[in-house]
């Protein structure tokens, strides 16, 4: 039925150069978001998405298309010659195919080209008096309208649209560097990851299991996680699924049960600090959240943080747990995180995990552990590697296989 899907996106600080890099991401990412099954081109303020031969604009389209960072709102448009006989004709046939007879309705005309003779408020006029008279159940309500009916004309070509589909706004991916997200099979990791992502930042994730203990149910509830989080991803968004369980024994045999938590966390930190060096992120970003349980603290925080010299972005630190968990309904992440699968074993979780810990305590406790780099190391070479793209997994393997660990 529409020709083509009219984009509008937020221009708030996007100026001058940085406007046209915005929208040049924004169209690269809308195809390979849509997997190549659309054309993407820019009108003054607009960007203009339309189907290749073959395709047409479905709800599976607009789908893909609300995922689509940097968007602000999506409108299935019809093209409109610039001529008012042709722009009535078309908003009649519109109102009748999508059966609308009664209610309230509104047009709102932007003429831009101003070689086209009617103004805009004579357009709105005009335009409202003959659908009117078209359709005598019809109301004119300019401040609520049930319908605004869009009429813009402008020197590229001119269009018609009845609706705005609100999206999520952010920036397009790309444009906020590249980050590294801890994944876990919670709740609140894939949030966390999600809003970075919104940002316009590139990403990876890394998630930690313990094998054999959690093993297939596991690594299939963080795959489904990260599967999910490409849906919103244009690139192809890569997986790491690292092997714990030797690091988690070597802390196991420090007999220090009330801080193996922050131990493992730290080490944790390590490794994920490693392969985001060697995957070309520039920080971590985790699903911590301050207060929310015991292992969350401001000390125990400062101690995590300690275990690397990256950059630990915690977007959900300040959160309400019931904002977290209607935005992570909201973005389709909800029903995957509550499967009852645990990213890592409870045996090696403390019964009451210490909420206070200091670096050079933990250091030392380290320093007990001869190998502890070796394990960490090695865990990244036994990493499974998933990639994925629009949901699907493309590829995977275990990293050894295809890939050298190259540390300075
Ligand atoms: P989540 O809901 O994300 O699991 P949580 O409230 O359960 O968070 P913790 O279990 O303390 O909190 O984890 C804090 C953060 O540490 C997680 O959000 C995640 O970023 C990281 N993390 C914890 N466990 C793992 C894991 N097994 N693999 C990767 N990251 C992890
Ligand atoms: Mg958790």
């Amino acid at each position: 039925m529409y020709d083509f899907v009219v984009i509008k996106y937020s221009e708030i600080g996007t100026k001058g150069k940085n406007r046209r890099i915005f929208e040049n991401k924004l169209m690269n990412n809308i195809v390979l978001q849509l997997n190549h099954k659309v054309n993407a081109k820019k009108i003054y303020g607009r960007i203009i998405v339309t189907p290749k031969e073959g395709e047409k604009i479905d709800n599976d389209m607009l789908n893909s298309l609300k995922k689509v960072f940097g968007i602000k709102s999506i409108s299935p448009a019809l093209k409109i010659e610039k001529n008012y006989e042709d722009i009535k004709n078309k908003i009649f046939w519109l109102l009748r195919e999508k059966n609308i007879n009664t209610g309230t309705f509104k047009i709102d005309a932007r003429r831009t080209d101003k070689s086209f003779p009617v103004r805009s408020f004579d357009l709105n006029k005009n335009l409202g008096e003959d659908v009117l008279n078209e359709f005598p159940n019809l109301k004119v309500d300019v401040h609520d309208p049930d319908y605004l009916i869009s009429v813009e004309i402008r020197h590229e070509m001119a269009f018609l649209y009845f609706e705005n589909i609100e999206c999520f706004a952010g920036y397009p991916v790309g444009a906020g560097g590249k980050a590294s997200i801890l994944l876990s099979g919670g709740i609140d990791s894939p949030v966390a990851a999600w809003l970075m992502m919104k940002r316009g930042m590139k990403m990876n994730a890394i998630s930690f299991y313990s094998p054999p203990s959690n093993n297939e149910k596991t690594v299939m509830k963080l795959i489904e996680l990260s599967k999910k989080l490409s849906e919103y991803y244009p690139f192809n968004f890569y997986h790491y699924i690292i092997p714990f369980t030797d690091v988690q024994l070597a802390i196991k045999k420090l007999n220090v049960e009330s801080y193996s938590l922050i131990l493992q966390r730290r080490s944790m930190m390590r490794i994920a600090s490693n392969l985001a060096k060697y995957s070309n992120s520039s920080a971590l970003i985790t699903g911590e959240n301050l207060g929310q349980v015991a292992s969350q603290t401001l000390e125990n925080m400062i101690t995590i943080s300690d275990a690397t010299d990256m950059l630990i972005l915690r977007p959900l630190v300040g959160f309400e747990k019931l904002d977290i968990v209607k935005k992570s309904q909201e973005i389709g992440t909800y029903d995957i995180s509550t499967w009852p699968y645990k990213d890592s074993c409870v045996a090696f979780l403390p019964k009451t995990p210490a909420t206070k810990s200091f670096p050079d305590k933990m250091r030392k406790y380290e320093e007990k552990i001869e190998n502890l780099s070796d394990l960490e190391l090695e865990s990244i070479k036994n990493s499974l590697v998933y990639i994925m793209k629009n949901g699907e997994i493309i590829d995977n393997y275990t990293f050894s296989e295809k890939e050298v660990l190259k540390l300075d």
